[in-house]
């Protein structure tokens, strides 16, 4: 599933060539994504020039004088330039065709979505009510430790709720974790403030760490060759149930929290 660090390589890809572009025309082929594509969209984009590329939490923000296009990758989505006269295959659901190229977006599970929204896309409702940026300033050891006060919950899934702070996925929630050590199953609200200012730290570190190793597939956007935005990196814990730590040797545990995967080193990570 595309985390936070394929979304911002997948605008980093996208933005040299589609800001200032005008989009010609739009092709729709399948509008059933998560929310079905709005049937006005290829009139509504026609002619119009691209300002720029933004990105909110997991949302691509793409705007225009008009308004703003939002796309979402949801569990399997990219987006790719290909040449125009690409044939699609079957998953390529929507292509925008700029001058001399077409972006083209694909998506084999159709969880993503497209939606276009006029005015301030802070107001969208699926926009307005997140989290600040883990990147951003707003974000600190400070606003971690005021945030979580009221909350027993796990601090794992207290990190994952986009609430609190957006774009923490499974996969960063567990390696800042680690960094941080500090366990899964803690009680957020028993967190102290050192605690919150090296688990802010870590999260931005493995975010920003994430987003530099995707720097390596930008080339993949433009032209037709491979997936785009997915890369493999070496975790500290993610996934590696049984496998000694990398730090003290101890074996990683994994653990349920909610419905999802937990893994953590009990020698680094001891409460
Ligand atoms: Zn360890």
């Amino acid at each position: 599933m595309p985390e936070l660090p394929e979304v911002e390589t997948t605008r980093r890809g996208v933005a040299p060539t589609l800001e200032n572009a005008v989009i010609e025309t739009v092709t729709v082929r399948h509008t059933g994504l998560r929310w079905p594509i709005p049937e006005t969209l290829a009139a509504v984009l026609a002619d119009r020039r691209v300002r720029k590329v933004e990105r909110r939490a997991k949302y691509l923000l793409v705007r225009f004088d008009h308004g703003t296009l939002l796309i979402h990758l949801g569990m399997s989505g990219s987006l790719r330039f290909v040449p125009p006269g690409t044939p699609p295959t079957k998953h390529d659901h929507v292509d925008l065709h700029l001058h001399d190229t077409v972006l083209r977006y694909r998506d084999p599970r159709r969880f993503g979505a497209l939606l276009w929204h006029e005015g301030d896309p802070a107001t969208h409702p699926l926009l307005a009510r997140l989290g600040p940026e883990p990147l951003e300033d707003a974000f600190d050891g400070d606003y971690l430790y005021r945030a979580t006060r009221t909350r027993r919950q796990a601090i794992k899934q207290v990190l994952m709720d986009n609430h609190m702070v957006v774009g923490v996925g499974n996969i960063y929630a567990n390696e800042a974790l680690f960094l941080a050590g500090i366990r899964p199953d803690r009680p957020a609200c028993r967190l102290g403030t050192e605690e919150t200012t090296r688990l802010a730290e870590a999260i931005r570190g493995v975010l920003a760490r994430a987003i530099d190793a995707g720097g390596s597939t930008l080339r993949d956007f433009v032209g037709a060759g491979g997936e785009p935005g997915y890369f493999q990196q070496t975790y500290a814990v993610y996934a590696r149930s049984g496998e000694p730590c990398r730090v003290c040797g101890t074996p990683v545990v994994q653990i349920r929290q909610g419905q999802r995967s937990s893994f953590y080193c009990p020698g680094c990570q001891p409460c």
